[in-house]
C-alpha cells in the first residue's frame, strides 16, 4: 500500500518502501545504521514496538503515553523521533464521535494500549477493558485510566484487540453473544482476514456498523507516509491496494 501510494504522489522514482527483518538483539544497531543509509523513517511491529521507543530521542505525546512506537521517523538533525500512529489511526478509521461515548475494549496487548489511549484522550466518557487473562487488563486500566471487567458491558463502541478472528476463530473465542453485539451502536475488528471475521460477520448480521482492521492498518499506515513524505496520502490508493494483497 506504501509502494502504491508513492507511485500516485509521484514519488516512486526517489522513494521505496521496504521489508526490513531485524532480530530483536540486532535493532537498536541496524535502525541507528539506516539514516545514513538514505532511510527517512521506519514501521516498527511486533517485537520491537517498545525498543523502538526506548532507543528514540524524542517521542510524541502518543508514544509516551502508550509505551510503544510504531513509527520511527530520521530528523534532519540526526535525532531519531517515535510516533504512535495507530491511536490517531484507529481514530481516523472509527470516523464517527468518540466524545462523550462509552467503548468495551477486548484484549489487553500492544494495540489495545493504544486503542484505550486513543480513546480516552479523543474523550470517551468510559472505557472498559477485558481480556483472557485479567491481569493484563488490570495494568493497562491502571496504566491509562480505564476500568478492568470481567465480564462485558454494555457500550456504544466495541473494539476487538485480542488476535481471536486471525485464524478464523468462532465468535463462542470471544465474551460477547450475537445478541450483545446487536447492542453496539459500532463494531471495530482490528483483526484483519480478506473474508471477515466472525466479530464482524455478526454484527454485519445484526445490522451493526462496523470497521474492519484493514481500514485502520490504512489509517496509521497513512500517518506514517505523511510524517515522512509531508505529502498528503492518497487514502483510496493504499485502500485498495491493501484490499488487493490481503484477496492475492
Ligand atoms: P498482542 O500484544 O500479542 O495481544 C494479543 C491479545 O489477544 C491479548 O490480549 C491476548 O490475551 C488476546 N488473545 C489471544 N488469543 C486469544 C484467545 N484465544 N481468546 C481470547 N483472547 C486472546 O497483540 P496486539 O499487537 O495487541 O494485536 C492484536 C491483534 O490486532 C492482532 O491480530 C494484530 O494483527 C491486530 N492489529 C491490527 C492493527 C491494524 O492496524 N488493523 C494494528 C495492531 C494490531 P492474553 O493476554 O490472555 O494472552
Amino acid at each position: 500500500m506504501h509502494g502504491a501510494a508513492l507511485q500516485a504522489l509521484g514519488l516512486a522514482d526517489s522513494w521505496t518502501y521496504q521489508l526490513l527483518p531485524i532480530p530483536p538483539e540486532a535493532f537498536k544497531q541496524t535502525v541507528k545504521a539506516l539514516p545514513e543509509q538514505g532511510f527517512r523513517g521506519i514501521n516498527v511491529t511486533i517485537p520491537h514496538k517498545h525498543a523502538a521507543l526506548e532507543l528514540a530521542d524524542t517521542a510524541t505525546e502518543p508514544a509516551e503515553a502508550i509505551g510503544a512506537a510504531n513509527t520511527l521517523t530520521f530528523l534532519d538533525d540526526g535525532r531519531i523521533e517515535a510516533d504512535n500512529t495507530d491511536a490517531p489511526g484507529l481514530l481516523a478509521a472509527i470516523d464517527r464521535e468518540v466524545a462523550g461515548a462509552s467503548a468495551l475494549v477486548l484484549g489487553a496487548g500492544g494495540s489495545a494500549r493504544a486503542v484505550v489511549w486513543a480513546l480516552l484522550n479523543a474523550g470517551a466518557a468510559s472505557v472498559a477493558v477485558w481480556n483472557r487473562t485479567p491481569e493484563r487488563a488490570i495494568a493497562v486500566a491502571s496504566d491509562l485510566g480505564a476500568e478492568q471487567v470481567e465480564l462485558p458491558v454494555a457500550a456504544d463502541l466495541l473494539i476487538n484487540c485480542t488476535s481471536v478472528g486471525l485464524r478464523g476463530e468462532p465468535l463462542t473465542e470471544l465474551p460477547v453473544s450475537d445478541e450483545q453485539i446487536a447492542g453496539f451502536a459500532a463494531v471495530v475488528d482490528l483483526v484483519y482476514t480478506p473474508s471477515g471475521t466472525a466479530l464482524v460477520k455478526a454484527a454485519n448480521a445484526a445490522g451493526v456498523p462496523t470497521v474492519v482492521g484493514l481500514e485502520v492498518l490504512v489509517c496509521q499506515g497513512a500517518l506514517s507516509l505523511q510524517r515522512w513524505t509531508g505529502a498528503e496520502p492518497p487514502l483510496d490508493v493504499m485502500r485498495a491496494a491493501a484490499r488487493a494483497f490481503g484477496s492475492g
